[in-house]
């Protein structure tokens, strides 16, 4: 033992017999106790106990890396360190929504504003942005539904084989011999330890018992038959009605000669009677129970908490867009761009006016129209001739789109024409361009004319082609861009 690193916790000593204690080289501990950077705690966690969570995200957010991120770049971020960060405490406390939304509402400010001291301005809700990409979000995390699912391994872990000291030690001093199942959650002391208790209703999906000699599974709630937990199908006049207790093994209602329950007074019992009637007798098998953690039918043997959070998460319809949004080898800030347009989300001056703000709805390049996202994208002057020219240099004669939706139709047709790929990618640097020189016009910066702007996304589509050379689907992007080039 390391009396450096140990620390001594005490209770019902008197102060002498304390110091005598200490005498021998030991300091003296305070609750609560740190172990891994988290706190190890009976009752629920306080602001002060989750604080180092909410600091170590602060100090991701606001260093200079960070600072200098584009919205890609802070999704990537978000993503992947920032679930690092939160997956330690996730995977081991259900947070206090208190917690959770602060982790959220930080999460939030930086995605939108790249800086977490003021509200974010989100241009799409957080929910949206939760949703994978497919169904037409970011693909970050629900973070109450996700902090439930990696706590669910907890459960996992009084079941498995691989039996952890955390698991042996809760079977022996909160179970004592009783079943997850049934054990009364009012009647526990430690927060943490109610806390899971209250995720049974999400575990009892997926923890299912194969049955061998019976012995470690419980009759009436372990998952083991095709009819399912028992004690479900009967209620708790069960144990009355079979003359099997609540405690019970299955292993321990049978014997090689046949299974030892009284006869059926009603159907329900009958019905059980003959479920069992049809299984081999648990006690002539020689192999253990083991447990399985089945996700929508599908068997793994061991927790995986991608499954079970795809299994838990609410689905929403495929969009079928998101192949056109985010294609192989799509430059981040321009995707991000048209993820937003294309859930038509960015603050244009009419969707701006009907948020309640009186000010001028007009085009900031014609001032002829409404400006909607249409109609700078597609229907205005500028942008007609801008797309006059690209297409032009597609190797196509006319515009073939005036709405969104045909934008995005034509966008992935497959022709002879264009690469479907280098038309993605010409598609997305003149939104990008276009939505530029809108904000340059609105905050009377430098502008350029559609042939001007046509220059800057040439020189744009060059330089991603070339950075992305060796990728196959760009290898010949370039001879096709430069082909109509005069
Ligand atoms: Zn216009």
């Amino acid at each position: 033992m390391n009396r450096s690193k140990t620390e001594l916790f005490v209770a019902g000593l008197s102060q002498l017999e304390t110091n005598d204690l200490t005498a021998l080289g030991f300091s003296l501990g305070s609750l609560p106790v740190r172990y891994l950077g988290l706190p190890l705690m009976h009752r629920k966690l306080r602001i002060c106990d989750y604080r180092p969570l909410l600091d170590q995200l602060k100090a991701k957010f606001t260093s200079w890396t960070a600072r200098a991120l584009s919205f890609a770049g802070r999704r990537e971020l978000l993503s992947s360190v920032i679930h690092g960060t939160i997956n330690f405490w996730f995977s081991t406390f259900l947070l206090p929504k208190g917690c959770i939304k602060s982790i959220e509402s930080l999460c939030c400010r930086f995605l939108w504003n790249g800086n977490i001291s003021e509200r974010a301005s989100a241009k799409v809700s957080w929910t949206t942005v939760c949703h994978p990409k497919e169904e037409g979000g970011l693909g970050l995390r629900d973070l109450p539904l996700w902090n439930k699912t990696l706590c669910l391994k907890l459960v996992w872990l009084l079941f498995s084989e691989n039996e952890s000291l955390w698991a042996h030690w809760t079977k022996v001093h909160r179970l004592k011999g009783e079943s997850i199942w049934s054990i009364d959650v009012e009647k526990q002391a430690s927060w943490i330890w109610k806390s899971i208790l209250k995720l049974r209703p999400l575990a009892e999906d997926f923890v299912k018992c194969i049955i061998g000699n019976g012995l470690m599974a419980n009759f009436w709630y372990d998952d083991w038959s095709p009819l399912g937990p028992l004690i479900k199908l009967i209620g708790l006049s069960g144990p009355r009605q079979l003359g099997v207790r609540l405690t019970a093994s299955v292993g321990s209602v049978c014997t090689p000669l046949g299974w030892n329950i009284r006869p059926a007074r009603s159907d329900i019992a009958m019905q059980i009677h003959i479920m069992l009637c049809s299984l081999p007798l648990p006690a002539l098998s020689s192999c253990s129970d083991r447990y399985i953690w089945q996700v929508d039918g599908q068997t793994l043997e061991t927790y995986s908490a991608r499954h079970t959070w795809d299994s838990l998460r609410h689905h929403q319809p495929p969009q079928g867009w998101e192949k056109k949004v985010w294609y192989r080898g799509h430059i981040p800030s321009h995707a991000f761009l048209m993820w937003v347009a294309q859930l038509d989300r960015l603050p244009t001056r009419t969707r701006i006016a009907s948020w309640g703000q009186h000010l001028d709805t007009y085009c900031c390049f014609c001032d002829n129209f409404p400006e909607t996202r249409d109609h700078i994208f597609l229907r205005c002057e500028y942008s007609e001739q801008l797309w006059t020219l690209i297409l032009r240099r597609l190797g196509y004669q006319a515009v073939m789109f005036h709405t969104w939706t045909a934008l995005l139709e034509w966008s992935d047709i497959k022709d002879t024409t264009c690469p479907t790929t280098l038309r993605l990618l010409v598609i997305q640097a003149t939104i990008y361009k276009i939505w530029f020189e809108r904000n340059a016009r609105l905050h009377s910066s430098p502008t350029s004319t559609p042939q001007g702007c046509f220059k800057i996304i040439d020189r744009l589509v060059r330089q991603a082609i070339i950075a992305r050379k060796n990728r196959k689907s760009f290898r010949t992007l370039l001879r096709h861009w430069l082909k109509h080039s005069i």
